[in-house]
């Protein structure tokens, strides 16, 4: 890549790591700075769609994250009531026979195996490490000051920061999440051997879904509104996911069941970014949450930050000035990730407004019109990437 020698990224997560692995396989030199003194990486699975998948095939890891969590090879989605009674199957899409639709895997997991792949890649990590200072006083390089006191020149900064993004204010401004009034709880169980699909439980005005993550362990995530600024004690988080889904039945039953003091459980208050363009301020970009955090309803956040890092390393190798390249890659971007966004936010908004009296109804019209919604969303993300500005001259 000519015009990029030295990428610094800020931020290890999923965008950040697959940043530092998409520029270094184009032979970028990359250092990438970690906040955390050590990785640590909240726990409870992710599932990544097919388009997060591939992604992940052009990273290289592809073969390791389905064997290191669990491929759904059929897609199938199962719909229950919060009884347990079936009211739909789904089928999500694949566009490749070596790609699955989706793969459910512990984040713990998905991170070793990234961060085995920057490590074969010898990708320079700072952990516990930060950027100070950053100045762009000529068009060729951006200087930058790190916390352990160092200062470099780097012809590329990618903000990876996540929600909390200082490289946001850098590039937009000042621009706060906001939250959605909506929670998420998720709890880590013992997978039953014949539990292999996704099953998505329909309360009224909550969902509980529950997918494998590997051969021995599946997750629930459950999502109901909660009140804004409410802080709850992590002790009583377990005790607290019991009771909000007390109502579920159905094969979520024995899970909520063996909820404990000792269960891993996770509580997380959703927020949200969507940042204008241009998302980038000479050589400085945001990718990933940083840009564009989405509520979860469609799981799509982490394969948005996948594609983000695949393309942006892509559009940066074509024979264009780096500024064009990341204009052009924010204005590629965004249509796609805010469709992605506003679709997840009507499902969670959707489903948080519900009350008992329209469940049949519901449950009605998801019969009908379930498998094409999920159609639809997979063929208007396909025509939004293929709308990109600078693949027509590539
Ligand atoms: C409840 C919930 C469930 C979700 N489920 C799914 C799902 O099933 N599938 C899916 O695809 N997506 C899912 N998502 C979305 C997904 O988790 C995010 O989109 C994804 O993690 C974003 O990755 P990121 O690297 O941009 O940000 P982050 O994961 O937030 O990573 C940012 C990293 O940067 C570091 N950092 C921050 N500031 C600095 C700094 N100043 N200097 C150095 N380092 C810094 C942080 O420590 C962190 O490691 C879910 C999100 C939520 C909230």
């Amino acid at each position: 890549m000519k015009q990029v020698e030295h990428a610094l990224i800020v931020g290890g997560g999923i965008a950040g790591c697959a940043a530092a692995i998409a520029l270094a396989q184009a032979g970028v030199r990359v250092t990438m700075l970690e906040r955390q003194q050590e990785w640590r990486f909240q726990s409870s699975g992710i599932f990544i769609y097919h388009n997060g998948l591939a992604a992940l095939g052009s990273l290289g890891v592809l073969p390791q994250i389905v064997s290191g969590g669990f491929a759904i090879a059929d897609g199938r989605n199962i719909y229950l009531d919060e009884r347990g009674e079936p009211i739909t199957d789904t089928y999500y899409p694949s566009r490749h026979p070596d790609i699955p639709p989706i793969v459910g895997i512990r984040r713990a997991e998905m991170h070793r195996i990234l961060a085995s792949r920057l490590e074969l890649l010898r990708v320079d990590i700072r952990l516990g490490t930060t950027a100070v200072r950053i100045d762009q006083n000529t068009a060729e390089h951006v200087t930058v000051t790190l916390s352990d006191g160092t200062t470099g020149q780097y012809d590329l900064v990618v903000g990876a920061d996540g929600i909390r993004s200082e490289i946001r204010r850098l590039v937009a401004g000042p621009l706060e999440p906001v939250y959605t009034g909506l929670g998420v709880w998720r709890s880590v169980h013992t997978r039953p051997k014949d539990l292999t699909a996704k099953i998505m439980m329909m309360g009224a005005g909550k969902r509980l879904g529950i997918m494998p993550i590997s051969d021995d362990q599946l997750y629930l995530f459950g999502t109901l509104p909660e009140p804004a600024g409410q802080w709850y004690e992590r002790a009583g988080w377990p005790a607290l996911m019991q009771a909000r889904f007390a109502a579920f039945g159905g094969p979520a039953r024995q899970f909520l069941d063996a909820l404990s003091a000792d269960s891993e459980v996770l509580y997380t208050a959703v927020e949200e970014v969507g940042a204008p363009l241009p998302w980038h301020r000479g050589r400085v970009i945001m990718i990933g949450d940083a840009a564009h955090a989405s509520t979860p309803f469609m799981g799509q956040g982490g394969a948005m930050a996948l594609e983000d890092a695949v393309l942006l390393a892509e559009m940066l190798s074509r024979d264009v000035d780096v500024e064009s390249a990341l204009r052009a890659f924010g204005e590629a971007r965004y249509p796609l990730c805010k469709f992605v966004q506003d679709t997840s936010r009507k499902v969670g908004e959707a489903g948080a407004q519900e009350d008992a009296d329209i469940i049949n109804t519901r449950n009605e019209t998801m019969r009908r019109t379930a498998q094409r919604q999920v159609h639809d969303f997979y063929a208007r993300m396909d025509v939004l990437r293929s709308q990109l500005p600078l693949a027509q001259s590539a």
